[in-house]
């Protein structure tokens, strides 16, 4: 039934999104905030105001979007869970995430584990997709309504592959943004604007699908021959960006970090090696 009312709680711009697009699409909400001046927007758009109890009991499908599993623990603190089907799109540790699922089932419900990859202005477009993990009748039951929100790639019954790929994806996400601040700091240096650098910025961002191919086959096959590119010489290349941005006076956190991993891995002996060898220091 595309109409499942339901119960949202965590009305930060993500659960707003999430709200509206089920009011415009004919679901009932019940909508539950810690602070109640949240939910605004979403009460003139339709939604129903209830209690934290209250909003809990009044739907079998309980929709989360808060900070962390600790604040769903708050939320759901001393409630009855019968029969209650929790979809958690919050992020946290994939171990949080397994004690979560047992908590939750302990008290007769369902964990469904989602994890949204897109900032709520792309919530409902074409760009729109989640992870989803936990039993697969629980998701095929609210796979039409959870669809509204984007895509819906299910990754098995386990809970735990959705919020792993979540943090897979953000990981990417967060080192590529503060990467990008970092460089415009470093050319800032010299007085040139964001602005000014961001085309030459867009070329190596597009450039990355490439990177991505190449990276792909090493890692999955284990051989990083170094014919085009090799450790020695990228490490190199580390030392001289460190090098810059401590010159320049800029915090060269971020690219010590990518340094010491090259500098690892030429003292390991494997400076020959392609640059794609590096995921074994990662593994460990
Ligand atoms: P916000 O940080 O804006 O809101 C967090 C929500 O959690 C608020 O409703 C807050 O209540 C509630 N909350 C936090 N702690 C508690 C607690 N102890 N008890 C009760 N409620 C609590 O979140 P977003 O909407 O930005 O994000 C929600 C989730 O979606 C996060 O897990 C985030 O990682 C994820 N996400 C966010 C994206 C984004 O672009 N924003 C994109 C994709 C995923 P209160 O209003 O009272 O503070």
């Amino acid at each position: 039934d595309s109409r499942t009312p339901l119960t949202l709680i965590g009305l930060g711009p993500m659960g707003q999104g999430m709200v509206k697009l089920w009011l415009a699409a004919g679901h009932a909400v019940t909508v539950w905030n810690r602070t109640r001046s949240r939910a605004d927007d979403v009460l003139a758009a339709g939604a129903v105001w209830a209690e934290r109890a209250d909003a809990v009991a009044a739907n079998r499908l309980i929709v989360l979007s808060l900070t962390d599993y600790r604040a769903a623990d708050a939320v759901l603190d001393g409630l009855d869970l019968t029969g209650k089907v929790v979809v958690n799109l919050s992020s946290d540790t994939p171990d949080r995430t397994r004690e979560a699922a047992e908590a939750v089932a302990a008290r007769g419900g369902t964990l469904l584990v989602g994890g949204l990859m897109v900032p709520a202005p792309l919530l409902g477009t074409e760009a729109a997709y989640a992870f989803y993990s936990g039993p697969e009748d629980v998701f095929a039951e609210y796979r039409d309504t959870l669809a509204l929100l984007g895509r819906t790639d299910y990754l098995g019954a386990d809970p735990v592959p959705a919020q792993l790929h979540y943090q897979a994806q953000l990981d990417l996400f967060l080192t590529v943004l503060a990467g990008m601040l970092h460089a415009f700091a470093l050319v800032g240096t010299a007085g040139v604007s964001a602005k000014d650098f961001a085309p030459y910025m867009r070329e190596t961002l597009d450039t990355m699908s490439f990177y991505l191919d190449e990276t792909v086959t090493s890692v999955d096959s284990g051989q990083h021959p170094g014919d085009l590119a090799n450790i020695t010489m990228m490490g190199a290349t580390t030392d001289h960006i460190v090098a810059a941005s401590e010159d320049a006076g800029l915090d060269a956190g971020l690219p010590k970090a990518v340094q010491d991993l090259y500098h690892r891995a030429i003292a390991a002996g494997r400076g020959g090696e392609n640059w794609t060898a590096l995921v074994d220091l990662i593994r460990r």
